[in-house]
């Protein structure tokens, strides 16, 4: 018999009944140090009392109005992000998935407007993750979210990560946009070299693609800048960004120049969720923090010194571990025993990771994360590998 919850995830036995910084507590009153931080989201932690402060406020006084009128919360939201980032415009989307759907549709309508409505084709790369709509799947090409979906939404020309001689065959004056994650987060967190991203920029602007930018996972502080291609100097035309930005609450965007957005006019697009005051309430409270020189300062002298404990941890544990790798608090170890064995062991030992492609574990703890945190989580993963070696 089908299960009352479609039983498209395979679940860990395990269920939290409350959440503090950066741990989470079992009703039996056990901690585990959340390293995965609902898959980069909680980038503030668990019931970060600003964050329950503007949702709460918030609550007391106005759910939602709809799209159909002025709303404060999203203005401000707005505005803080075209004063922080390339972006001369936003909309807002309750999810990363969504943010895909709308940047295919802004690409599109971007050259249909040009006059040139055949040219569709946008380029996107092995191992990518982009959602779990039509165009997002198909974007993403995966054989194992593809797989019986068909037919997928034309226009997608899937390439081999890290090649560029491949990269520049490809581009032509019929590209639309070029798709990248600055930093690959399902696909096993695999970092786009500076240059590389320099190059794509280049490449976008000899030919006019637009550059499309999916920071749903690397975005909103989690590399230690505000968005991860700031590392690399560049700007993108159209960024996608989700998961930290709502801190917990739904709340996804697309931010774009205004050349690149110049398609997408009244009625071309809408939601009935996104930008609600609630969500918005929340995502400027996390920008306040986000934004913040300080704490960006703090996430990178917090990620150094976890990198570095990873470092020896995997150099002590080479039958387990092979290479750390990533960014920022955005960190990957690539194991030598099967990845699934090395989280199931950290349940075991109150640590949480997630697993991603290439036999990766990652590490995307809150952001918040403290120094002595980072010696538990040193400790804890220790532990793990101890038991898995065992095993
Ligand atoms: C999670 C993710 C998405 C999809 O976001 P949802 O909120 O799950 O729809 C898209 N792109 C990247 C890079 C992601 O990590």
């Amino acid at each position: 018999m089908i299960p009352s919850i479609l039983p498209t995830y395979s679940r860990a036995p395990l269920e939290f009944v409350k959440g503090e910084g950066s741990w989470l507590l079992t009703a039996d009153g056990r901690r585990f140090l959340d390293l995965g931080a609902g898959i980069a989201v909680n980038a503030l932690g668990h019931a970060h009392p600003a964050l329950v402060r503007a949702l709460t406020d918030q609550a007391e006084n106005l759910w939602h109005v709809s799209n159909l009128y002025r709303i404060p919360q999203q203005q401000a939201l707005a505005d803080r992000l075209v004063e922080h980032t390339f972006a001369d415009t936003v909309f807002f989307t309750n999810s990363g998935t969504e943010a895909c759907e709308l940047a295919v549709k802004m690409v599109r309508k971007y050259w249909y407007e040009k006059g040139d409505p055949d040219r569709i084709e946008i380029i996107t790369f092995d191992g990518s993750f982009h959602g779990r709509s039509t165009a997002a799947i198909a974007a993403s090409g995966a054989e194992k979210m593809v797989k019986g979906f068909g037919p997928l939404m034309p226009g997608f020309t899937h390439l081999p990560w890290g090649d560029p001689d491949a990269l520049r065959a490809a581009v032509t004056d019929r590209t639309a946009a070029i798709l990248i994650e600055p930093v690959q987060g399902e696909g096993g967190i695999r970092v786009l070299p500076d240059q590389d991203l320099k190059a794509l920029r280049d490449l976008c602007d000899e030919t006019g693609a637009l550059l499309v930018l999916d920071e749903v996972q690397c975005g909103m502080g989690r590399t230690g800048r505000l968005f991860a291609h700031e590392w690399a100097g560049i700007t993108p035309d159209i960024m996608m960004v989700a998961k930290g930005i709502g801190g917990g609450f739904p709340l996804g965007a697309v931010l774009a120049t205004e050349n690149a957005a110049g398609g997408m006019t009244v009625g071309t697009h809408g939601s009935t969720y996104g930008g609600n005051p609630l969500g918005c309430a929340v995502g400027c409270a996390v920008m306040d923090h986000v934004a913040d020189p300080d704490f960006l300062a703090h996430v990178n002298r917090v990620a150094g010194q976890l990198r570095q404990g990873l470092e020896g941890l995997v150099a002590a544990h080479p039958e387990v571990f092979e290479e750390v790798r990533g960014s920022g608090l955005m960190l990957g170890i690539r194991c030598k025993a099967p990845n699934a064995d090395v989280v199931r062991a950290g349940y075991d030992n109150a640590v949480i990771t997630v697993p991603a492609a290439d036999n990766v574990i990652r590490l995307l703890p809150p952001l918040t994360l403290s120094a002595d945190e980072v010696g538990e989580a040193l400790a804890r993963l220790e532990k793990a590998a101890i038991q898995v070696t065992a095993a």
